[in-house]
């Protein structure tokens, strides 16, 4: 299959790419590393009649560390992601996640913002980027519009951006303390999207009682689904009540589907399973613990 027929812009300039993106609007597509955009124009799925090319924006290529938030430019590779000694140190999360997305080729050109705009719910960086927190900073040619991650996720396939806007930048909060983190997905194949995953990222106090916790599942809803219950953790020290409840708020929140790869049923058993292992994982990497990858 061949994509529908369009034009093609590659801007040099940052503002080059806001003022097409004003003039062109809805007829137009963004193309970064283009690993979802062309299967689906291949697909004739999406149609644009013009192709904004923002490879040549290096300003949005950059992983920088500012005080207390990492600053990634959105058109970051993946790979740099993965590679990146200052990503490891200060958001182990991302660095534990990211490796699970599609194969090296893909994450050579596929993109950190690319991944978000196209905001699959089974994937990798959205799921992390709900876990660790943080906001995104959307341009247009009026104004740069900053919006947390909980907001940014509409449904699937379907983020807050709007056509005439390019996302610049994401910055997230470097964790502090007595933090812990964990990932972990079930596919089919490596290298598939994940039918379920589970990222957390905790902190706790000099008693070991957790102080702060976010939990996010993928692939059970239609955006990545921030566990807003997790919060009855905080206080508490892990154990195996508290780890039974969790795996019952999980069962409570989720609203997986069936498809050709898994059932509902089975998602939603997967869903508990990997909640539980994930708060664990992170729990005793907080205290120390459990090093390994996961
Ligand atoms: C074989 C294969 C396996 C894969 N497996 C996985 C997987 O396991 N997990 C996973 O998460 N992903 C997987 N992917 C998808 C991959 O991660 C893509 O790179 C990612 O989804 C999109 O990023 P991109 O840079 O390639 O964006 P593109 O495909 O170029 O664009 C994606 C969408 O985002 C928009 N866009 C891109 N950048 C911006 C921007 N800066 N501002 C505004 N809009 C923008 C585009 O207009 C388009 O709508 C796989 C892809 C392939 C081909």
């Amino acid at each position: 299959m061949k994509p529908a027929k369009f034009d093609y812009y590659c801007p040099k300039t940052v503002d080059e790419a806001l003022a097409l993106l004003e003039e062109i609007g809805f007829d137009g597509k963004i193309i970064a590393g283009g690993q979802s955009l062309v299967p689906i124009m291949n697909m004739r799925l999406s149609t644009p009649e013009y192709l904004i090319d923002i490879n040549q924006l290096k300003d949005l290529q950059f992983i920088e560390l500012d005080g207390s938030k990492m600053k990634i430019g959105a058109l970051t590779r993946q790979t740099e992601i993965e590679m990146s000694d200052a990503v490891r140190k200060h958001l182990g999360l991302l660095s534990e996640a990211v490796p699970y997305i599609g194969h090296v080729q893909t994450r050579n050109r596929g993109t950190f913002g690319g991944s978000l705009v196209h905001a699959d719910p089974s994937a990798e960086i959205p799921l992390s980027l709900m876990a660790l927190g943080g906001t995104l900073h959307i341009a247009s040619k009026e104004e740069v519009r900053e919006v947390n991650v909980e907001e940014f996720f509409v449904t699937y396939l379907t983020t807050d951006i709007m056509p005439n806007e390019l996302l610049t930048e994401i910055h997230v909060p470097v964790p502090e303390g007595r933090t812990g983190y964990s990932f972990h997905e079930i596919s089919r194949r490596h290298g598939d999207f994940a039918l379920v995953a589970a990222a957390c990222q905790l902190s706790i106090d000099d008693q070991d009682r957790i102080s702060k916790v976010r939990l996010v599942l993928g692939g059970v809803d239609a955006v990545p689904l921030l566990i807003t219950d997790a919060s009855v953790m905080e206080g508490e020290h892990l154990s195996a009540p508290l780890l039974n409840k969790i795996a019952d708020m999980v069962d409570e929140a989720v609203n997986p589907e069936s498809d050709l790869h898994a059932t509902a049923d089975y998602r939603r058993h997967l869903a508990k399973q990997l909640a539980v292992r994930t708060v664990k994982t992170a729990y005793e990497r907080a205290r120390g613990e459990n090093n390994e990858r996961s």
